[in-house]
């Protein structure tokens, strides 16, 4: 009987030594898409450490979870890699529109992160409607001293690359509040950067110039921006107040996570795939970024189950930090430089997760000839998009040593519906989506791996 079951189980390991590319990638979708512990992981971080910015007691747990989830994923390996992160708290914060012609009109409004606060008091001034900095300098020191700023110009819905039409409106959120400062403005209301017309404000962070000490900055949710400047329009002479009690704090410290899978033949080299752990604090962080580390967390998962064992050493990373100043994936980069590791590939997910789409590379020439052609394995499951291209914030100093970046692309149409606001809820991920998307990741890397890509 013992006899028997070792020929049993040597047959089994040749039989999984002579799957085909093709049948892994097809038991590794199929595991992703019935297995269900990514939804319990993506559950737990969700509502369980809701609101998971840097130096929070929330991001602590969402760290001590993802290690035991890494641990039961399979991982050989897993620490904690300490950070240094900013601390920022939001306050109460209120907005309303006052006008001796039409009344008070409640304005839908919310903190950006890193912003200095107006007090408990507010600032109640007279407001200046722009849609550009072009316009602040047309108008002049005269018009907005004094004054607060309100950034309207919306997302362009008309770009077919979402994220186009997002950076093509967040500079305003990004670098407004120093622009208007250098005017002598007293604040600044900044229109949230999505494409959904709702009551959701969309935070994110504010960056003051070097030199500048910052002057309050607020997001207003696109239906109070339409409002407000529609009552703008009725009465010019109306005065908005702001309060936004939050405060910076000194730095802090909490941990990037870590689990590796060591290489069977190249244990030296590395290929990490990650996503960010921290999140607003005003949301469940759902698509941005749980749903990415949690596929990170499936790929050590799917790797293990199916009896892929990868030739390069493989980890799955939790980068802290990307939201306000990127310090994770620095000190990834900076640890990796000094312990000597060759970082032969990187892929981020953080683009939401919703349906794949494809990868982007950073490669050119003839590896990057060689990466497209890995779309034939994808055709099965609608994923096709094989395209030059970025990576992502936490592994781009991974970059800087000449690790090749890979991007993560799901469909990203409705992402910024949800993207750093409280819209952004476990309810808004459809797991079999996700799982796709762990899946074609998880794939993505057995055949970089595989084919010395
Ligand atoms: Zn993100």
């Amino acid at each position: 009987m013992k006899f028997f079951l070792v020929a049993v189980s040597l047959l089994l390991s040749v039989f999984s030594f002579a799957q085909t590319p093709d049948e892994v990638l097809r038991s590794i979708f199929s595991d992703a898409l019935t297995d269900r512990s990514a939804e319990e992981n993506l559950r737990y971080l969700c509502k369980e450490t809701k609101g998971r910015l840097p130096g929070s007691e929330a991001a602590a747990r969402a760290v001590e979870y993802t290690a035991r989830a890494l641990r039961e994923a399979g991982a050989d390996t897993v620490w904690l890699q300490e950070v240094r992160v900013p601390r920022w708290e939001r306050g109460r914060e209120s907005g309303k529109a006052i006008s001796s012609v039409l009344g008070e009109l409640k304005l839908n409004v919310g903190a950006l992160g890193l912003s200095v606060g107006t007090g408990t008091d507010g600032i109640t001034a007279g407001i200046v409607e722009v849609n550009s900095f072009e316009e602040l300098e047309k108008i002049g020191r005269e018009g907005l001293e004094g004054r607060i700023v309100f950034y309207n110009r919306p997302v362009d819905n008309t770009l077919l690359n979402s994220f186009a039409g997002y950076s093509g409106a967040v500079n305003q959120r990004i670098s407004g509040a120093s622009e208007a400062a250098a005017y002598g403005a007293a604040a600044v209301i900044v229109r949230s950067p999505t494409h959904a017309e709702h009551d959701y404000f969309h935070t994110g962070v504010v960056r003051y110039y070097e030199g500048d000490h910052g002057i309050p900055a607020v997001v207003i949710s696109p239906v109070s921006a339409d409002q407000l400047s529609d009552w703008l329009d009725r009465d010019p002479d109306l005065s908005v107040e702001i309060i936004s009690d939050c405060r910076n704090l000194p730095d802090t410290f909490s941990y990037n996570v870590i689990g590796e899978i060591r290489g069977s033949e190249l244990p030296d080299e590395y290929i990490t795939v990650g996503g960010h752990l921290d999140s607003w604090d005003i949301t469940e962080g759902a698509h941005d970024d749980a749903g990415g580390c949690v596929q990170s967390i499936e790929m050590i998962r799917l790797l293990r189950n199916n009896s892929v064992r990868p030739r390069r050493s493989v980890r799955a990373v939790m980068f802290m930090n990307e939201e306000m100043t990127s310090t994770g994936g620095k000190v990834y980069a900076l640890e990796a430089e000094k312990n000597g590791e060759k970082h032969y590939a990187a892929l981020e997910s953080d683009r939401g997760v919703t349906s794949p789409v494809g990868f982007t590379f950073s490669a050119t020439g003839e590896r990057l000839a060689a990466l497209k052609e890995l779309e034939q394995f994808f055709r099965p499951y609608n994923i096709y998009y094989f395209e030059r291209g970025g990576g992502g914030s936490d592994i781009a100093p991974l970059g800087a040593l000449g690790t090749m970046q890979i991007g993560y692309i799901p469909d990203t149409q409705r992402y910024f519906w949800y993207h750093h606001s409280a819209n952004d809820t476990f309810e808004q991920v459809n797991l079999r989506e996700m799982q796709l998307g762990s899946a074609a990741i998880t794939s993505l890397i057995y055949l970089v791996d595989l084919f010395d890509l």
